[in-house]
């Protein structure tokens, strides 16, 4: 096993991992708010972070990873406004659209899923603690943070503060990247709007106090990993600090991993460029889950991921290869036995695995080193030269690769069905497949070809493939 390495946005280095206690590593990402469905790009970020997690998880430790949903933000309470609803009413539908895409994904549950409604306590103590250390100020019933007073700012994402107005302040959650103003901690409400009675004053709290009230209420005051994408180093993760560090003195992150940006047939998605999309508007178009997320997982996180209809296209045949290599090695019978070298091959193939993920999560060389190996494994049974002894250590592999890709398990139709999709195939239609199938395994042994072509044409037009393995066997699928 190779030293993990990752991307620190506070050191701008490659740095070794070395979480703060032997074995354990406590880890936050910031989650969606809730006020629509999420779209890719917001799916990139949750995927790169899947990954990290089952990564790290294969090699050993033991992960305490929290997850926020911030749902209570300006525009849920302008949109439940306009819809005449209770926030909690308005957020409900998107939250769990959320937790149905991520499973639809198979984006791992983090260990904690949590609300920021449900963890006011929590921010109005923090901000409590801030203004204890003066590093706050009062203005019409808000409360705001110094940032003058704190001398490290802009350490994360390094940006420039010169030209930045002292005392200049912003009561809107949806910043501008370049204007680093005093930012507020807690927001009276304006007259119709939700609030908090609280013992700093009617209100609610500002998105950047909810993650750092929230992080360290689950993980303590200083954690291993945060996760986001790169438009939140800049201000919300620098905002993040200001306000942990100078409530605890301690620093707040060891390691900061920020995921880039991805673009849409090279351009920036946009609803007005109708290049936006949500996970929803790639099934309904007919792309399968697997898909998206060997697509998404496929680019290293810190390189940005121009999202294509072609590459989408390869994604679903390279899942499909993934799966054909493991029906294989399922299904087929090889010769008793087993070589030396191959399963060098098979340990080589391991190894250049584990070096792709622990090199800063590279996953285009972690799939490199599976692909190089299904495609020397694949001609090796052609030939004839894969041994029975070698099937298990394969499998060993491929089963380590998919608790980090998790693409293997043929489940899409599923998956899509259990939101609504329909796909075309239900039990009844499959028991109807497998009598034409096995019809036409009767009319091949009896070498009446001409009817076993009639019935592969017409499972065909079915959008049924057939696959002839080399046992004599015969798979099926939706094309
Ligand atoms: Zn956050």
């Amino acid at each position: 096993m190779h030293e993990i390495q990752l991307h620190n946005t506070l050191s701008g280095k490659v740095e070794p991992f070395v979480p703060l206690k032997a074995g354990v590593v406590h880890m936050y990402t910031c989650g969606p708010t809730v006020y629509d469905f999420a779209h890719i790009g917001n799916f990139r970020t949750f995927v790169f972070q899947d990954i990290l997690r089952r990564f790290l998880k294969l090699r050993g430790y033991k992960l305490t990873h929290v997850m926020n949903l911030t749902d209570v933000d300006d525009r849920i309470i302008a949109n439940a406004a306009a819809a005449g609803v209770d926030i909690r009413d308005y957020t409900k539908k998107y939250v769990q659209a959320f937790f149905d895409d991520c499973r639809t994904l198979s984006v791992e549950s983090p260990e904690h899923w949590i609300r920021a409604t449900e963890n006011i306590d929590s921010m109005v103590k923090l901000i409590q603690e801030l203004q204890k250390k003066t590093y706050t100020y009062d203005s019409e019933g808000s409360i705001y943070y110094r940032i003058a007073k704190f001398k490290d700012y802009g350490k994360l994402s390094k940006i420039d503060l010169t030209g930045i107005q002292a005392g200049a302040r912003v009561d809107n959650d949806r910043y501008e990247k370049e204007s680093a103003r005093d930012f507020a901690l807690w927001k009276a409400p304006k007259p119709g709007e939700y609030f908090w009675e609280t013992p700093i004053g009617p209100g609610r709290p500002g998105w950047h106090i909810e993650c750092s009230a929230m992080a360290m209420k689950y993980l303590g005051e200083t954690i291993d990993i945060h996760t986001g994408g790169i438009d939140l180093a800049f201000p919300h993760h620098e905002n993040e600090i200001a306000q942990s560090e100078a409530a605890t003195g301690k620093p707040f992150v060891k390691y900061w991993l920020h995921a880039e940006h991805l673009l849409v047939e090279g351009e920036k998605m946009s609803k007005s460029l109708g290049n936006f999309f949500t996970l929803r508007d790639l099934f309904a178009k007919g792309y399968k889950p697997s898909a998206l997320r060997f697509a998404l997982a496929s680019v290293p996180y810190r390189r940005q991921l121009n999202f294509t209809f072609d590459g989408l296209q390869q994604a679903t045949s390279s899942v499909e290869r993934l799966r054909n290599f493991a029906a294989r090695l399922k299904n087929e019978k090889f010769p008793a036995g087993k070589q030396k070298s191959m399963a060098e091959r098979i340990a080589k193939a391991a190894s250049d695995f584990d070096a792709g993920l622990s090199g800063d999560l590279n996953t285009a060389v972690a799939l490199a080193a599976m692909f190089d190996f299904v495609r020397e494994a694949n001609i090796a049974m052609d030939k004839g030269e894969f041994r029975q002894g070698e099937v298990k250590e394969a499998q060993d592999f491929l089963a380590k690769f998919d608790s980090v890709f998790a693409v293997l398990e043929d489940n899409d139709a599923e998956k899509l069905k259990a939101l609504g999709y329909d796909t075309g195939g239900d039990s009844a239609d499959d028991a109807e497949i497998e009598k034409l199938v096995a019809a036409r395994q009767t009319a091949r042994q009896k070498r009446d070809f001409a009817e076993s072509d009639r019935i592969r044409k017409a499972l065909s037009d079915r959008g049924i493939l057939l696959e002839d393995t080399k046992d004599g066997s015969v798979r099926w699928k939706r094309k």
